[in-house]
C-alpha cells in the first residue's frame, strides 16, 4: 500500500483517470462486466466502503503511466502474507527488495513498513488461499 499525502490526488495531471475496485483484482474473472470491477461513480463508492475494507483498492492512472512523488520519496506498507514465491524466497523480503530496487531506478527516497495486522486481521489466512502465480503477480 502505498502512502502519499493528499497532494498528490489533487494535483494529477489533466487526463489521469482514477478508479476504485470493488474487490481486489486477484479475484476478478472474465469475462466479469466492468461494473462487478469498479466501482462506477462516487455515490456507488460512498454506499459501499468502511474503514478497513481490504479489497478496494484505488488505481490511479496518468496520461505518462507513471506518479510523481513529492520530494521524491515515497512511503509503502507492505503486508507480510508469511508465504514464499515461486523461487523459494521468502515473499515479503522478495517484495521488499524488488521495491527498493525499482526507488533506486527511479531516483526514490523509499520507506518500506511491515504491515501490522490489528487483533483478528484475516490477511494470513486470505494470503494461504493464494494460488503461487498469484503470489508472484503481487509479491514478485
Ligand atoms: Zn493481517
Amino acid at each position: 500500500m502505498f502512502v502519499f499525502d493528499l497532494d498528490v490526488l489533487l494535483r494529477l495531471p489533466v487526463g489521469t483517470d482514477s478508479r476504485v475496485t470493488k474487490k481486489s483484482p486477484a479475484h476478478w474473472y472474465d469475462p466479469e462486466p466492468e461494473s462487478g470491477r469498479w466501482f462506477q461513480n462516487a455515490e456507488e463508492l460512498e454506499q459501499s466502503i468502511r474503514y478497513g475494507d481490504f479489497d478496494k483498492m484505488l488505481a490511479v492512472q496518468t496520461p505518462s503511466g507513471k506518479l510523481e512523488f513529492p520530494n521524491r520519496r515515497a512511503r509503502i506498507i507492505l503486508d507480510d502474507p508469511q508465504r514464499q514465491v515461486s523461487s523459494g524466497e521468502n515473499a515479503y523480503t522478495h517484495a521488499e527488495n524488488q521495491l527498493k530496487a525499482a526507488a533506486a531506478v527511479g531516483q526514490i527516497e523509499v520507506s518500506i513498513e511491515r504491515r501490522k495486522c490489528q487483533t483478528g486481521c484475516m490477511c494470513v489466512e486470505k494470503y494461504a488461499a493464494w494460488s503461487v502465480p498469484v503470489m508472484d503477480f503481487y509479491f514478485g
